[in-house]
């Protein structure tokens, strides 16, 4: 069945991320845009991705969880999960490699942790969107290890993106997807993401994948089949 999707949506836990981007209001606003599924993916951190999942299951919208990874490199790499439990694992190891900067609200945004029905339930003390210790070599095989599929993010992008810091794409380090809004040259698979850090910029219904069921495992085992298919 074909499933349309956004995989990297930011929300009020991203200190970049609006802050009406909570977890029930992005869920909402992608069944308004007609997709099937989404993975909530802020920086460096998983921990909206509960609520976001539990909104979701109360609404009928698949809700993966996501993290966007940033390498030491300053690369931002979209990490994928079937299960929160697996992504949880990945930011616990993560977490103590970050710098550790105190987040000033009043620069750089709230970094708000909400519960199912959008009560914050906690702020994240330390900066997020800082570069973690886990460096571009590294770091797929990393995220593999947790169970996850690691995805260079908006590679067209000169900020952030893995081809305009290291200047080309280097099929060695083993990627197997790739983020990119256009056609980017890299021979790989593809998906095709909004980025939305407000909720009028979650993608409407153009993308799909075609999936066996319309669940977090079904879209989980469609991407893997994605990633296969560029060996
Ligand atoms: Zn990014
Ligand atoms: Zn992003």
């Amino acid at each position: 069945m074909k499933l349309f999707y956004d995989f990297h949506i930011h929300s009020c836990l991203s200190p970049c991320g609006d802050d009406d981007n909570t977890p029930n209001n992005i869920v909402n606003m992608a069944l308004i845009k007609g997709l099937n599924v989404i993975a909530l993916s802020d920086h460096n951190t998983g921990k909206n991705c509960p609520a976001a999942m539990a909104a979701g299951k109360k609404n009928g919208l698949v809700v993966l969880p996501a993290m966007e990874l940033t390498t030491s490199e300053d690369i931002h790499i979209l990490c994928l999960f079937e299960k929160y439990e697996d992504l949880a694992k990945l930011e616990n190891h993560i977490q103590n490699t970050r710098l550790k900067i105190k987040n000033k609200p009043e620069v750089f945004g709230h970094q708000r942790i909400l519960d199912e029905n959008d009560e914050q339930i906690g702020e994240e003390e330390h900066l997020l969107i800082v570069s973690s210790g886990i460096s571009v070599e590294e770091v797929a095989a990393l995220v593999k290890g947790f169970g996850g599929i690691p995805v260079p993010a908006h590679i067209d992008k000169q900020a952030n993106g893995i081809v305009g810091i290291l200047g080309s794409f280097d099929y060695n380090l083993g990627f197997e997807l790739i983020e990119c809004t256009v056609d980017s040259g890299v021979k790989l698979p593809q998906i095709t993401d909004s980025d939305a850090h407000y909720l009028w910029d979650i993608s409407e219904a153009e993308h799909f994948i075609e999936a066996e069921s319309c669940s977090a495992h079904g879209v989980f085992a469609a991407l893997k089949r994605m990633c296969r298919q560029g060996e």
